[in-house]
């Protein structure tokens, strides 16, 4: 462990966020500021009472009477998540919405992934629009990475999944985009040195120019400013979650999922992209001291879906076996097309942060704060 635990290591009272997120402070309770934030800004918010499904009705029928003569009346992204799977079944089966249905295929999907996103497009007898990334490229910007020495080494996964979002929506004048994200399951965010932003295209440039080796000539990009601004405002481009407007617990929804369409549980959150899992589950606790299991037992707990006890006994183990974790070494460096030595090496380097690269960070923060301001976003992340 080269991160993480310190002499002055402090755990909040309420959740099990602690001072591996730097920038987290405590009030006199010893209660975080995510919980604080939580409580004071988001709960006040959030109806998923006979309000909240009144609202949601209302978005359905404007996005159905929008999309009358179109092809499809919204978009989304199908990772075969518990979110998004869970969203799908509720758009097409509860809303009678017709969304077109996209998958980014970037070299990842588990075998249980797979089955999952099948078994689902298959029983709503849907098409599926399944964006191929190029493997070379898409290996050549995971490794540029991991030569960074960042902890974000989800971002060539997160903006290829974005980018086409955005590129489908534009392409086929698609309003409305159902977005899985949800405060029951995510209130408490990732802090932005565990996870840095995957719009942000300075960012991208800049590790992109110092280590990659060939050129991204397919690769999907899309800049903040082109989809929070030119697709939002210029084109009318709406997201909307429909999981906040209604009572939405996991272990019932997985339930759900199972049984009506075989759809079978991960091990834990995120983990339906192989590289996904060793990356939250090896790589960020193990190089950085970053867990993001933390950060997803602490939403389940302010949301009453998991008790403190019960995810601090968790925590005790590691999210993936030590056994496993070796093996999971070997696949990730053999797919990538380098040796474990190397990968060790990249393991071993000095860590660096979102800091050491061009960003625009502050461009971001503006943006979250003016949002903010217009009461379009409840919290911000940091
Ligand atoms: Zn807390």
């Amino acid at each position: 462990m080269k991160g993480g635990e310190s002499l002055t290591h402090k755990v909040c009272t309420n959740c099990v966020m602690d001072t591996s997120d730097s920038k987290i402070t405590f009030d006199d309770n010893g209660v975080c500021d995510h919980c604080n934030d939580f409580y004071s800004n988001v709960q006040p918010n959030w109806h998923t009472d006979q309000k909240g499904r009144d609202q949601l009705l209302e978005i359905i029928n404007k996005i159905k009477k929008d999309g009358e003569n179109r092809d499809f009346d919204c978009i989304m992204g199908m990772s075969g998540g518990a979110d998004s799977s869970y969203m799908l079944h509720l758009a097409v089966k509860e809303f009678g919405l017709r969304p077109l249905v996209f998958h980014v295929d970037g070299g990842w999907n588990s075998e249980l992934a797979v089955h999952n996103i099948n078994v689902m497009i298959d029983k709503l007898g849907l098409d599926l629009y399944t964006e191929v990334i190029n493997w070379e490229e898409m290996k050549d910007l995971q490794l540029a990475f991991f030569k960074a020495g960042v902890p974000h080494l989800d971002i060539p996964q997160d903006h290829a999944f974005i980018a086409t979002l955005y590129n489908f929506a534009d392409k086929y004048n698609i309003k409305y985009i159902l977005n899985g994200g949800n405060i029951s399951t995510e209130c408490v965010r990732n802090p932005m040195e565990w996870l840095y932003y995957g719009t942000d295209m300075a960012q991208l440039k800049d590790i992109i120019r110092r280590y990659c080796t060939i050129p991204l000539k397919t690769y999907p990009f899309s800049s903040v400013l082109r989809h929070k601004f030119y697709l939002k405002f210029i084109r009318g481009i709406h997201v909307v979650k429909p999981l906040n407007y209604m009572p939405y617990n996991k272990e019932a929804a997985m339930e759900l999922l199972n049984k009506e369409y075989g759809w079978v549980p991960y091990p834990q959150k995120h983990f339906e992209s192989r590289f996904t899992r060793f990356f939250e589950g090896y790589w960020l606790p193990k190089k950085f001291g970053f867990d993001t299991r933390k950060v997803q037992f602490s939403s389940l707990i302010l949301t009453g879906q998991m008790t403190r006890e019960n995810a601090l006994e968790k925590l005790k183990e590691p999210a993936i076996p030590i056994e496993e974790a070796q093996h999971e070494f070997e696949y990730i460096a053999s797919k990538l097309g380098i040796t474990t030595s190397e990968l060790q090496m990249y393991f071993d380097a000095a860590n660096k942060s979102y800091k050491d690269y061009r960003n625009s960070e502050s461009m971001f923060k503006m943006g979250a704060k003016i949002l903010k301001y217009l009461g379009l976003e409840k919290s911000i992340k940091r």
